[in-house]
């Protein structure tokens, strides 16, 4: 077993509540709730409930208040309810325990925008309407067990601490009608949202579920503890013929199949019986499964998105070279505390899984599975079994290697777990600690670190197309506005340096004042930072902000989504404070303060968009490009059905470019099918790595005729008015 960091004052500030809630809930609070709400109510034979008071049948109330003696009922309750709250309380210790041998702190930070976050995600399910069906079955499910834990809750504490310390009761005869109806129409929307999950989980089977023997006992719980909760409170109705009866309508019409039989009352309290120890002993039953079935999400979750990720988006996290021994993650307890939570937190839904463009073209890796996997791990190491060991034995090099770092699986992700975090923290273990990268990849390496760009090519050629442009170079002492980024790929690569000459023909036509770097320009370094080579990457930076900051700019702007995110976002964490912007923001201001004009064409081409990866979920560059599209007026714009947030990758990212892809289908080739599908005739892109990727696909696919895969400034290029 591995050994705890946790200390002493918290197992004994847990193990308090413990000993404080046992007494509260099993010996009294329950024996109350059980009765009272869903028993009997003491204003029904007690006009004034108050001790030594008679009722109209000459009952004495035997306590103050509404509280009951203790009865045989209430003594096995006990005996059922205390070891399962016991039991309960001592397995989140345990999980409390383990999340702990993860090293780090938890983020305490930012709590503002931590709690608006749980509000949206957590209680308004935000990101789970992103799927209406799953969405709004969770999300009655949810409001349900909220709302009648809230209403027990309120119950005991009026009774064991407001009423006792100040005598004051808010749950009284005037206001208690309207907890009833609550708790009626909240137990209802509960149970349909448990149908809904059952409906789609064992009739519709969707492909992202997988079945676990807990799964289904959850559910035929649940469904079951509302149903009997309903006949119990029904039949109490009928016995007592309370003047509340009309407050629970639901649990009325839902019993009243059973009352056309004319039973007499020995009858019906047996029925009653039967109901509310059906009603009870299914609780305690779904009680005692959370910390042992995904139920423990109900706590892990929300924890989960509450101590979410608030780091920007774009950045990975920054590795001190010079104070770690070890790099990246190799063994579970490298992990931090929050990853292991995150764990925990994972229902299972399957989004992550649906949306990651490696596991739907067949590749071995999904990220559900990751994670899944880290968890039975972290689960077998509670119990004394393997080692912590996670390259080889949990996740396997090929997985490791298959992620093209498309962003799909953190932005679906309703708990906000972070698989692809993962991956790339054991990319780094396998490049830092081992040296270990696929061998086609080699080359590309070296020659980022020798030449600054991937195809090796000298540093004098680059851009060397600028000068037939007649373009400026930046030079120390000269102020310029905008310093256009060009990249790699637009200065070496064919297609590209189109792409990029466009650019610099629009920045001309609008008159603005901006230049190049010329040969100092260095690849931004965002391939080995994806591969794990967080010491090269950092090179890079070192080399390529020294070089900046001897140059004066407003603004700097490129055409290549990844070296904006590197340049905007990573930058950052080394200390550049630089303005970066991509090229779609400008272009599509210049077009709309007329400083650019699109000529009128008479055709409609029928266009589609593919959203890049690192411009749209990394960054949200979703409206610009499509705005610039809309503006250019022969076209008829369609949209894939995978686009922004949900946009199926190129295939390109993650270092891809340099790696063979060995099985399943080819990404690339998926997504020009899926332009093919809405018949798009041209497919446009902002992203030389997507340009590339597709406009290869379609060349394998022998779809040239049917689509072309064009840049959205080459055709704002072909339009503008000179
Ligand atoms: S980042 Fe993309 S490719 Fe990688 S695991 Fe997530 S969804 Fe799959
Ligand atoms: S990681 Fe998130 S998206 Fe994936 S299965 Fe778990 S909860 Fe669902």
């Amino acid at each position: 077993m591995i050994s705890s960091k946790m200390d002493r004052p918290h197992a004994v500030i847990i193990f308090f509540f413990l000993l404080l809630f046992l007494p509260i809930s099993s010996l009294h609070a329950t024996e109350y709730y059980g009765l009272r709400l869903s028993g009997s109510d003491c204003f029904l034979c007690h006009t004034a409930p108050e001790i030594g008071t008679l009722n109209q049948t000459g009952v004495q109330f035997q306590e103050e208040g509404y509280r009951y003696p203790m009865t045989l009922k209430g003594v096995l309750f006990n005996i059922l309810g205390g070891p399962i709250v016991f039991i309960l309380f001592f397995s989140f210790y345990r999980r409390y325990r383990l999340w702990h041998i993860g090293k780090g702190k938890i983020r305490w930070g930012q709590w503002r925008e931590r709690w608006k976050g749980l509000l949206s995600n957590g209680f308004g399910h935000r990101t789970l309407f992103r799927s209406f069906f799953p969405g709004i079955g969770h999300f009655l499910l949810f409001w349900s067990f909220l709302i009648l834990s809230l209403g027990v809750t309120a119950v005991i504490l009026q009774e064991y601490f407001i009423f006792p310390l100040w005598r004051v009761r808010f749950i009284d005869s005037n206001t208690y009608p309207f907890l009833r109806l609550l708790f009626d129409l909240f137990g209802v929307l509960g149970w349909l949202g448990t149908i809904l999950l059952i409906v789609r989980r064992y009739i519709l089977k969707p492909r992202e579920l997988d079945e676990q023997r807990t799964d289904a006992c959850s559910l035929v719980i649940l469904f079951f503890i509302f149903l009997t909760g309903f006949l119990a409170t029904g039949i109490r109705n009928q016995i007592y013929q309370s003047p509340w009866t009309s407050w629970s309508p639901v649990a009325d019409s839902i019993s009243s199949f059973l009352l056309r039989w004319k039973m007499d009352e020995n009858h019906l309290k047996i029925f009653f019986s039967l109901f509310w120890w059906s009603h009870l002993i299914l609780s305690l039953a779904f009680i005692s499964c959370i910390p042992f079935s995904k139920l423990l999400h109900l706590f892990s979750s929300p924890l989960s998105i509450l101590l979410r990720n608030l780091e920007v988006k774009g950045t990975l996290k920054k590795i001190d070279l010079e104070a770690s021994e070890t790099f990246g993650v190799t063994h579970l307890e490298e992990f931090t505390w929050k990853d292991l939570l995150e764990l925990d937190g994972c229902t299972r839904c399957g989004r992550c899984q649906e949306n990651c463009p490696a596991h739907l073209t067949g590749k071995p890796l999904n990220p559900k599975g990751v994670i899944q996997n880290l968890k039975r791990h972290l689960a077998d190491l509670s119990r004394a079994k393997g080692n912590s060991k996670l390259i080889g034995d949990v996740v396997t090099e090929e997985e490791i290697w298959e992620c093209t770092t498309c962003r799909n699986c953190l932005e679906h992700c309703p708990i906000f777990i972070e698989p692809m975090a993962k991956l790339l923290e054991f990319r780094r273990s396998l490049v830092l600690n081992q040296g270990k990268v696929p061998k086609e990849t080699h080359f590309a390496f070296r020659n980022i670190e020798r030449k600054g760009n991937p195809w090796g090519f000298e540093p004098s050629k680059r851009m060397f197309w600028t000068k037939e442009l007649g373009l400026k170079t930046v030079i120390p002492g000269e102020k310029t506005d905008l310093l256009f980024w060009i990249g790699c790929y637009g200065s070496y690569d064919d297609r590209n340096i189109k792409v990029a000459e466009s650019l610099a023909r629009i920045l001309n036509q609008a008159g603005l004042n901006f230049g190049v770097l010329g040969s100092s320009e260095w690849c931004c370094g965002i391939d080995l930072r994806r591969m794990g080579s967080e010491y090269l990457f950092q090179v890079n930076v070192e080399k390529n902000i020294e070089q900046l900051k001897r140059l004066e700019f407003k603004k700097m702007i490129t055409t290549c989504p990844h070296c904006f995110n590197t340049l905007k976002n990573e930058y950052a964490q080394f200390g550049a404070d630089f303005e970066v912007i991509h090229y779609t923001d400008l272009v599509e201001e210049l077009i709309q303060q007329n400083k650019i004009r699109l000529r009128r064409r008479n055709e409609k081409i029928k266009i589609t968009y593919h959203d890049s990866c690192y411009l749209g979920r990394y960054n949200e560059g979703y409206e610009p490009p499509r705005r610039i599209l809309r503006a250019m007026e022969d076209f008829s714009f369609t949209e894939m059905e995978k686009s922004r947030e949900k946009s199926f990758c190129c295939g390109g990212g993650g270092c891809h470019m340099w790696m063979e892809e060995r099985t399943g289908k080819r990404i690339n080739e998926t997504r020009i099918l899926q332009a093919l599908d809405k018949e798009a005739e041209i497919l446009t892109t902002v992203c030389p790595l997507c340009l590339t990727q597709l406009d290869s696909a379609v060349k394998v696919l022998n779809a040239d005729d049917r689509i072309r895969v064009r840049d959205i400034l080459e055709l704002v290029v072909e339009r503008m008015e000179t």
